[in-house]
């Protein structure tokens, strides 16, 4: 398990698919990812996913939680140890996971987010299923649990990647993948059925060209699944903070549904529906002691929870399906 080689299971997944033929693409911006990683960094995570037990006979439940189970249980020394460990790869956003009973309660609730998305999407079972900004990769592994054949995630975040493969080391043969990469170093597959991309859009500087790059992943009839913040307004609606959004340095764009309907209309999607409209709440987002840091309570305006502490409408988030 140890020697469990990511790289090669993934290539290995691909045999006899029509990704077959993005192989050597993938060989490429994988090498490319590995010399731009800071060697000192990923010798340093390498060792953390060494340093966790060395268990036979691993299964894994898949519910609110992503639990990864053993018949014996762990000794308490070791229990002790491996929660020590999984700390090193603090912070812990996207979840929760239970680790061998060690329960990592993830700053965010994302399995609220999945039950809001999942009444609305097409049936997973047998597709072919692609997320963008997969995170940690929890939802791959629900993807999973709702019986995708295939489950590819990319995220350029390097901790991530390495918080996704605490649990997939113990589950080499599942068919779920995750690429260090961001979507604009994707070949255009036009591969996938079921296109998730959830808690990414507004962090795209060019939110035209992020969503013609997802369309180019979808097969003939797929579906796209879009989760991202939305303001209220008419079709003419659109902010762009000034700096900051709840904090976040990252945000560009958050456009009411209906002006979003339109640029996906633009991009090129048709049967568009807004199936959801939630405001996050400070119960699906909050700090834990698996991420210490401020949480969206902090960045809400202490005498107004309907404003961010800059001032803006505070964050509400909406799902959108289209084909
Ligand atoms: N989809 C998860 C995580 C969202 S967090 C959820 O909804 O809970 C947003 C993620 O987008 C981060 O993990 C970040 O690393 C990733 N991201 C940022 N730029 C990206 C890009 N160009 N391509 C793919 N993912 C990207």
């Amino acid at each position: 398990m140890q020697n469990y080689n990511w790289r090669s299971a993934f290539f290995a997944s691909l045999l006899g698919t029509d990704l077959e033929q993005h192989i050597g693409y993938f060989s490429h911006i994988i090498s490319q990812w590995e010399s731009n990683q800071n060697n000192k960094e990923s010798t340093k995570w390498q060792k953390q996913l060494q340093q966790l037990p060395k268990v036979e006979n691993v299964s894994l439940t898949i519910d609110s939680h992503i639990r990864l189970n053993t018949k014996q249980p762990l000794a308490s020394a070791e229990l002790q140890k491996t929660r020590a460990v999984l700390k090193n790869f603090m912070p812990w956003r996207k979840g929760p996971f239970e680790f061998f009973s060690i329960d990592i309660d993830t700053e965010w609730r994302s399995d609220w987010k999945w039950d809001r998305v999942l009444p609305h999407i097409n049936d997973l079972s047998n597709k072919k299923v692609l997320d963008v900004g997969c995170g940690s990769g929890y939802h791959l592994f629900r993807m999973h649990g709702c019986g995708a054949k295939q489950v590819i995630g990319i995220d350029p975040t390097t901790l991530f990647f390495h918080q996704f493969h605490c649990f997939k080391q113990y589950m080499c043969d599942l068919n779920i993948h995750f690429l260090p990469v961001g979507i604009e170093h994707l070949p255009n597959t036009h591969y996938f059925d079921t296109v998730f991309s959830m808690g990414v859009f507004y962090h795209r500087a060019d939110p035209i060209k992020f969503l013609k790059e997802l369309k180019q992943q979808m097969a003939p009839n797929a579906q796209l699944v879009l989760e991202t913040l939305v303001i209220d307004g008419d079709e003419n609606t659109v902010l762009m903070p000034k700096d900051r959004y709840a904090q976040m340095r990252n945000v560009w764009y958050i456009p009411s549904v209906e002006a979003l309907v339109i640029w996906m209309q633009r991009a090129g999607f048709s049967d568009i529906q807004c199936v959801d409209i939630d405001v996050t709440s400070i119960d699906e987002q909050r700090a834990t002691q698996w991420m210490q840091n401020h949480s969206l309570v902090d960045f809400l305006d202490p005498n107004n929870s309907s404003l961010t502490i800059e001032g803006y409408p505070a964050p509400k988030r909406a799902v959108l399906i289209a084909s």
